[in-house]
């Protein structure tokens, strides 16, 4: 607290990020990240646009960008906005739409940025519980809201839902923006970015933090009806005109360029987690159905914390929550075989197999 500090200041419960740990070389399975390097292609692009005009400002419309990721969707270049990381999109998104007069929706389980933005913006909140599976529940879902938002998968619980069950949501509430948070869509979602054709208010956001491997970067997507991309492009400009730097820019429009090796290393995730998926099952671990490139894992009799713990001595970081209904679970994401070789054995150690 400080007699400097607004009252919107002294009212936040700011987000805490996953450890980056500076104290010695772990297995990091903690974030989310991709363990596979970027296409040597976006590396190269970096250095090019390091070595021309860092004097120079930005492109304010990411408009080389915002192309790319059009043609790789098929869609105008006024239906995509781009950001930096989807968390500043997010933000953006929930200034330009969410209406402070409703409250807006979300699963109660999710991902903890949302409640933060809510805060942040004034925004009252009501959180829609997952079943006892941890499925989102999307006929819960009810109409008397200020907008709504869901990740797809959702985080930390790894579950998707379905293009149908997006379409009877956006049939329940037309005059809502709803927005469809797809960070993991690519290990094994289907996206809902086609829809945004018949639904100008869906809005589907994106990321090259996860499947494109450049989290590092910070750059992220929002797909939706002009009339969304306006909005957010007005808040936006209200703020920061120049949201992505010349690099970021570079790597990104190359990362859309490398579709190959893009498609290769999200492959490579997904084997390694159903393989990973099937050894914990073994160990007598429930493990929920993931389609993202991380587990969500409990044992039946030894504590989530405890194995947290025992993990990280042993070198290997995982994320634990220690919030109501999943502080018996641990999220892991997918690294290397080897690293996740190295995870297993030290969790066999922990469970006495
Ligand atoms: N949405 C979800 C569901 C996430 O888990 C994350 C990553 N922590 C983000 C958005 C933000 O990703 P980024 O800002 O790196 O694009």
């Amino acid at each position: 607290m400080s007699k400097f500090w607004s009252p919107l200041t002294a009212s936040l419960v700011p987000y805490v990020p996953g450890e980056q740990p500076k104290d010695k070389a772990y297995i990091k399975l903690n974030t989310n990240e991709n363990p596979y390097p970027p296409s040597p292609r976006v590396i190269e692009a970096i250095t090019a646009a390091a070595n021309a005009d860092l004097r120079l400002y930005p492109d304010p419309t990411c408009e080389g960008l915002v192309q790319a990721a059009a043609k790789y969707y098929g869609l105008s270049a006024r239906q995509v906005f781009v950001g930096n990381g989807s968390d500043e999109i997010l933000a953006f998104a929930f200034a330009a739409f969410f209406d402070p007069a409703k409250k807006i929706l979300f699963p109660d389980i999710t991902y903890s940025f949302y409640k933060v933005y809510a805060k942040l913006y004034g925004l009252q909140t009501e959180l829609i519980p997952l079943d006892e599976q941890f499925n989102v529940q999307v006929d819960q879902f009810h109409s008397d809201n200020g907008g709504i938002i869901i990740p797809n998968p959702n985080a930390p619980t790894a579950q998707l839902i379905s293009l149908e069950q997006i379409k009877m949501l956006l049939d329940n509430n037309p005059n809502q923006a709803v927005i469809i948070d797809e960070a993991y869509i690519d290990f094994g979602g289907q996206s809902a970015v086609q829809l945004i054709q018949q639904y100008p208010n869906l809005l589907v956001v994106q990321t090259l933090s996860k499947s494109r491997s450049l989290a590092g970067l910070r750059v992220g997507f929002a797909f939706g009806s002009e009339e969304l991309i306006e909005g957010l492009n007005r808040i936006k400009n209200s703020f920061n005109s120049y949201t992505l730097d010349r690099l970021a820019l570079a790597g990104a429009i190359a990362s859309f360029e490398d579709e190959a090796y893009f498609k290769e290393t999200t492959a490579k995730v997904i084997h390694t987690r159903e393989r990973v998926a099937d050894q914990l099952l073994a160990l007598g671990f429930k493990v929920t159905e993931s389609k993202a490139n991380f587990v969500f894992i409990s044992h039946p009799s030894i504590a989530a914390e405890g194995i947290f713990k025992q993990l990280r001595e042993k070198g290997v970081l995982v994320r634990y929550f220690a919030q109501a209904r999943i502080d018996e679970y641990l999220r892991v994401s997918i690294g290397t075989d080897d690293e996740m070789d190295a995870f297993v054995r030290a969790v066999q150690e922990i469970v006495g197999l």
